[in-house]
C-alpha cells in the first residue's frame, strides 16, 4: 500500500512542484508581444474565443477555430461538445457561481492530500489546499468550458500551459490544478450527497508541513515536503516512520547491489 501511493505522488507532483520540463502548446517562435495579447485576452473571461481570434489572426487562417491555442478543447479532461454515453455520473460540482459545472465518474479518488506551501496558500487564499488526484478521464464537464481560466506559475501566464491552475473566469473559484497526465480536484467542489461520500475524499497525508500556518494534530502523516520525497515530521504515527526508514534502507541496499 505504501509504495503506491508513493509512486502515486512521484508521478503527479502538485501544480506547485512540478518540473519545469512542461510541454507547452505554444510554439516557441510566437512572439512575445502574441503572448502579451493572449495574457490580455485570457484575463478577460472568455479563453476560448479570444485565443481562436488570436491564433486566427497570428497565421492568417481565418475561420480556423482548431487552431494550436484551441487543441485543449479536443482532449480530456475537457473534451468540449464529445457526449460520452457511457460515463458513469457518480458525483456533480459547480464552482461558486455555477457557471462550471462538471461530474466525475470514479468512485475514489486515486489520492488525496493536504498541501501546506506558500503557493498553495497564496493562490486559494487558504491556510492550506485540499486536492484530489484522478485521471483525465474521470471527469466531465458538463457547463462552463467557456469559462475557464488557467494560470501556469512557474512563468505566471494565462495561456493553457501544462501544468496549469485552472478557475472560474467568472466567480474565480479554484477548480483544479491541470497536470500533463493527471488532474488534482479541489473536493471543496464537490456537492456531497452523503458524509460516506465525503469520506471516500478522505485526505492521506500533508504535504510542505512546516510551511503550516496552524497545527493539525490528527494523527496524518506529515511530510516536510513533496510527499515521499521528503522527511516525515511533527505528529506523523510512528508506524509511517518506520515504513519510511524501511524503504529508505531498501532503496539503499538495492544501489548498493546495482553498484551505483
Ligand atoms: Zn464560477
Ligand atoms: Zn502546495
Amino acid at each position: 500500500m505504501a509504495s503506491r501511493f508513493l509512486r502515486v505522488y512521484r508521478a503527479v507532483p502538485t501544480q506547485a512542484h512540478f518540473s519545469t520540463t512542461a510541454h507547452t502548446l505554444k510554439p516557441a517562435s510566437r512572439s512575445a508581444a502574441r503572448l502579451n495579447q493572449v495574457q490580455f485576452h485570457t484575463s478577460n473571461r472568455k479563453m476560448a474565443q479570444t485565443s481562436t481570434y488570436t491564433a486566427n489572426g497570428e497565421n492568417g487562417d481565418h475561420g480556423d477555430t482548431e487552431g494550436e491555442l484551441n487543441q485543449w478543447k479536443h482532449r480530456p479532461p475537457y473534451k468540449v461538445h464529445e457526449n460520452d454515453a457511457n460515463f458513469n455520473a457518480r458525483y456533480e460540482a459547480s464552482c461558486h457561481c455555477g457557471k462550471v459545472k462538471y461530474q466525475l465518474s470514479r468512485e475514489k479518488p486515486l489520492d488525496s492530500k493536504y498541501c501546506h506551501c506558500t503557493t498553495c496558500q497564496k493562490l486559494h487564499g487558504a491556510p492550506f489546499q485540499w486536492a484530489a488526484i484522478f485521471h483525465k478521464e474521470d471527469i466531465k464537464f458538463t457547463n462552463g468550458h467557456h469559462d475557464l481560466g488557467w494560470y501556469e506559475s512557474s512563468e505566471k501566464t494565462t495561456v493553457h500551459k501544462l501544468p496549469c491552475k485552472v478557475s472560474c473566469a467568472y466567480c474565480r473559484s479554484p477548480i483544479m490544478d491541470e497536470g500533463r497526465n493527471m488532474i488534482l480536484l479541489f473536493p471543496t467542489l464537490i456537492n456531497f450527497k452523503s458524509e460516506a461520500d465525503r469520506k471516500n475524499f478522505e485526505p492521506t497525508c500533508h504535504m510542505f508541513y512546516p510551511r503550516r500556518v496552524l497545527d493539525i494534530n490528527d494523527g496524518k502523516p506529515k511530510w516536510s515536503g513533496i510527499a515521499g520525497e521528503s522527511e516525515l515530521i511533527a505528529d506523523t504515527p510512528e508506524e509511517h516512520k518506520k515504513r519510511k526508514r524501511e524503504e529508505d534502507e531498501e532503496k539503499a541496499n538495492k544501489e548498493k547491489k546495482d553498484g551505483k
